[in-house]
């Protein structure tokens, strides 16, 4: 089964890269899903939407692939991708909780909090300014 790469998208890319990057990602998903399901991650996603989802990540990351012709490639699902993307960390788990990522709406709070959907609902949600701020749990140099 193909694995979108946004699961993968690690710490160590530059952070005008990783902007760049969600950037794009939350445009796909505000082209299709309305702007309501970037601000909102819990806005309701049906099996309809989740493929289609998925089929368009696919599609933008084909192209990016493609973009990046200069790029050594390796083939990921039969998805030629730059080797560069993959070289870094894999984020399969959520680096809060440490659960795995497996639905849209992990992947959606992923690129745009670095969590999970649960940790998003539990500690990010109505206090995303903390979180901005780099509040988290368990780390003990936190702001009140
Ligand atoms: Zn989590």
């Amino acid at each position: 089964m193909w694995r979108h790469p946004t699961a993968r998208i690690g710490y160590s890319m530059s952070d005008k890269e990783k902007l760049n990057k969600v950037a794009a990602y939350e445009k796909a998903i505000a082209e299709k899903y309305g702007e309501e399901a970037v601000k909102n991650p819990r806005s309701n996603w049906d099996e309809n939407k989740e493929k289609e989802y998925l089929a368009q990540m696919k599609e933008l990351y084909r192209k990016e692939a493609i973009n990046n012709t200069f790029q050594e490639k390796i083939d990921v699902n039969g998805i030629k991708v730059s080797k560069k993307l993959f070289n870094r960390d894999s984020l399969e788990h959520c680096p809060v909780c440490f659960s795995f990522m497996k639905k849209t709406t992990d992947d959606v709070c992923l690129i745009k909090y670095e969590c999970c959907h649960k940790c998003y609902v539990q500690y990010v949600e109505d206090r995303e300014e903390r979180w901005q701020k780099g509040w988290r749990p368990n780390n003990e140099n936190n702001q009140k």
